[in-house]
């Protein structure tokens, strides 16, 4: 493996005194670096499981002094904040619906205002990377330093993704790109939300260069009070950790440094040329804008349009490109293209 990965497991959710202390003493077998288990669950809809409160806190500290493992819960308010640093949680969390909330997450701030542990911001329940960042702003605004970053999918109408939250691989990788110093781990279990698929996206994680892993794991999953369907036996942990095969990241590129050199030598040459050639296009697009203006005819010609798309989509399987990439790249294409001519009709 290359740099060292932090690994956050524990339940969902703190339920007893039995259920924390039993987690943590397997956790710890296991080598997981932090425990992690909700004490204050913010739940979609009322009347489901909420935690247990600040009981658990105690349930959670003597963990720790039992095996010495550090503790994570999830932060949602202020007091929450208060009462976690006063319990000696070690690593604090703000969930998916809280850092939705720009007046949540200004409240935690303040009440961390110079705190020095770690803080781990999940992205938006919804995909809206500003407000993720935002969130991260108002952090590092109060003097916060040990910011991390938490990939657990997207919440979204469409059902049929097969997923609980959306992984939108994409839109965690611009994260990543607009907050290169901060680290980014991943959460399968709120991805998923079953336990058949965690293997599968942890190790996309893994493949993606991600910092570790965030996992939902409890003595008896079956008898969960909150997301039993997604939580894994301490056992299943064990097995799925060792199934994850963690690659070497930028930097670790030693052994096949020049091969790797000159075949990226190669994209960037193409890269040009592809760009060239786009902006070729566009100044032919150009001139057919000034032929629509004078000649009144509409910038948006559907037929024509259906006849380049559907010209190009037949030549994707002998290409070997993918019929959703070449889409996306006709219609990044199709906008700027319409864009210019809008430019010049007015
Ligand atoms: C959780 O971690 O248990 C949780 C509530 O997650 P999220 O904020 O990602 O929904
Ligand atoms: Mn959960």
């Amino acid at each position: 493996m290359s740099k060292k990965k932090i690994i956050i497991a524990g339940p969902c959710a703190a339920e007893s005194r039995e259920q924390v202390l039993s987690a943590a003493t397997q956790l710890s077998s296991l080598g997981v670096d932090v425990m992690r288990a909700g004490v204050w669950k913010p739940r979609t809809k009322p009347g489901s499981f909420e935690g247990v409160g600040d009981v658990a806190l105690e349930w959670l500290a003597e963990a720790k002094r039992l095996t010495g493992l550090p503790i994570a819960t999830e932060v949602a308010t202020a007091a929450h904040a208060e009462k976690a640093l006063r319990a000696g949680v070690d690593v604090l969390w703000i969930g998916a619906r809280t850092s939705s909330n720009p007046f949540s997450v200004q409240e935690i701030a303040e009440a961390l205002r110079g705190h020095r542990g770690p803080v781990w911001v999940k992205n938006p329940a919804g995909s809206d990377i500003e407000l993720w960042i935002g969130a991260v702003e108002r952090l590092v605004r109060c003097g916060v330093e040990q910011i991390g970053l938490i990939h657990r999918g997207f919440s979204g109408y469409d059902t049929t993704s097969g997923y609980r939250n959306t992984p939108l691989w994409q839109m965690a990788l611009e994260m990543k790109r607009r907050m290169p110093s901060l680290a980014m781990i991943c959460d399968p279990s709120h991805i998923c939300g079953n336990r058949e698929g965690l293997l599968e996206v942890a190790q996309r994680a893994a493949d993606l260069d991600f910092s570790g892993l965030m996992i939902e794991c409890h003595p008896w999953p079956e008898r969960a009070l909150s997301d039993a369907e997604q939580q894994i036996t301490p056992q299943a942990l064990k097995q799925l950790l060792a199934e994850i095969v963690w690659r070497n990241g930028e930097g670790e590129a030693s052994l096949c440094k020049e091969e790797l050199e000159t075949l990226r030598a190669t994209i960037d040459r193409l890269d040009e040329e592809i760009f060239t050639l786009l902006a070729k296009r566009m100044e032919i697009s150009e001139e057919i804008g000034h032929l629509k203006l004078r000649n009144n005819l509409t910038i948006l010609q559907s037929n024509r349009w259906q006849e380049v798309v559907e010209r190009v989509l037949t030549r994707t399987d002998s290409l070997g490109l993918g019929r959703h990439c070449v889409e996306q790249i006709l219609e990044a294409i199709h906008i700027e293209s319409i864009e210019r001519q809008n430019k010049i009709m007015h």
